[in-house]
C-alpha cells in the first residue's frame, strides 16, 4: 500500500498541541478559490515549473509535485523528530488536499503511530463519506475540522461543494465524543464577513455536543508563488494579507459567546 503526499513539514506549531510533524496528502474534492495548497488538490503526482535566475540568465526545469510513500516510510520521517514531539506534548498531523481522500493509506499510518504512542491529529475539510471520517476517527485524537462559509450557496460558489455533508458530518463526529477544533480560514469578503461570522458562530453555539476550540486562521497571500509554479490563475491574486490584529474584534466576539479561541 502506498499513499500520495506533496511535502512533509517538520517542527510545526499551529497544527495541532506541542510540535508536530505535518504530512500533506494529495487530493481535495473541494476547489476553494484561496487555497493556499493549490499543489494539494490534484490526487495524482503532478509537474510544477522552477525558475533560477543567475545573473542576467533565467533557468527553468520542471519538478514533481507529490511523490508516493509507503505507511513504514512515512513512519520513519515521523520518528526522526520524535524526541521533540515527545518533549513538546506534540505529535503529528495529517493535512493536505483532503486525507480522506486516501482513507486506506490514512488508517494505516494513524494506527501505526498509536502503536508507538504518537499524537495524532487530522486536518479535514469534513467533505467525505461517513463510513471513511468514522474508520479514520478510530485511531485520531484530535480533529481540526473546516468551517467555511454557512450559505450554502454561497459556499458551492467559493468551493465548489455543498456545505451540508460538511455540517452533518461534524455533528455526527461530536456525538462519538471525539475531540474537535474547528478552523475558520478568515478570507476578506468571503468567509470573513459580519453575516458569515454570525451564523458561524449561532451554528457552533447551537450544537448539540461542543466543540475543543476555534481556530481564527488570518487569510495569508503566501501561495501567490505556487500558482505562478503550477502556471494556473490564481482568483485571489490581489488580495493583501490580514494580520491578527485585523480579526480581534472576531475573536473577541466569539469568546464573548464562551467560544475558546486557539493560536490567536
Ligand atoms: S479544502 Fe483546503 S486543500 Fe482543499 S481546495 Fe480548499 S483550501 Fe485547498
Amino acid at each position: 500500500m502506498t499513499g500520495t503526499i506533496f511535502d512533509i513539514k517538520r517542527f510545526t506549531v499551529h497544527d495541532g498541541p506541542g510540535v508536530r510533524v505535518t504530512a500533506f496528502l494529495k487530493g481535495c474534492p473541494l476547489a476553494c478559490k484561496w487555497c493556499h495548497n493549490p499543489e494539494g488538490v490534484d490526487p495524482a503526482v503532478g509537474v510544477a515549473s522552477k525558475t533560477v535566475r543567475v545573473g542576467s540568465t533565467t533557468f527553468t526545469s520542471n519538478e514533481s509535485v507529490g511523490y508516493e510513500i509507503t505507511p513504514d516510510a512515512l513512519m520513519c520521517e515521523f520518528r526522526k523528530e520524535k524526541i521533540f514531539m515527545d518533549e513538546s506534548g506534540g505529535g503529528v498531523t495529517f493535512s493536505g488536499g483532503e486525507p480522506l481522500m486516501q482513507t486506506a493509506f490514512l488508517v494505516e499510518t494513524l494506527a501505526l503511530c498509536k502503536k508507538e504512542k504518537i499524537h495524532t491529529a487530522v486536518d479535514t475539510s469534513g467533505f467525505a463519506a461517513w463510513d471513511d471520517v468514522e474508520a479514520v476517527r478510530n485511531f485520531t485524537d484530535l480533529f481540526l475540522y473546516d468551517l467555511k462559509i454557512m450559505d450554502d450557496a454561497l459556499h458551492k460558489n467559493y468551493t465548489g461543494v455543498s456545505n451540508r455533508l460538511i455540517l452533518e458530518n461534524l455533528v455526527c463526529l461530536l456525538k462519538t465524543g471525539a475531540r474537535v477544533r474547528i478552523r475558520i480560514p478568515m478570507i476578506p469578503g468571503v468567509t470573513f464577513t459580519g453575516e458569515n461570522m454570525e451564523q458561524t458562530l449561532a451554528f457552533l453555539t447551537e450544537l448539540p455536543f461542543p466543540v475543543e476550540g476555534v481556530d481564527l486562521l488570518p487569510y495569508h497571500n503566501t501561495a501567490t508563488h505556487k500558482y505562478k509554479r503550477l502556471r494556473i490563475a490564481n482568483p485571489f491574486e490581489e488580495m493583501k494579507s490580514l494580520s491578527k490584529n485585523d480579526l480581534s474584534a472576531t475573536k473577541q466576539r466569539f469568546e464573548a459567546a464562551g467560544l475558546n479561541i486557539i493560536n490567536n
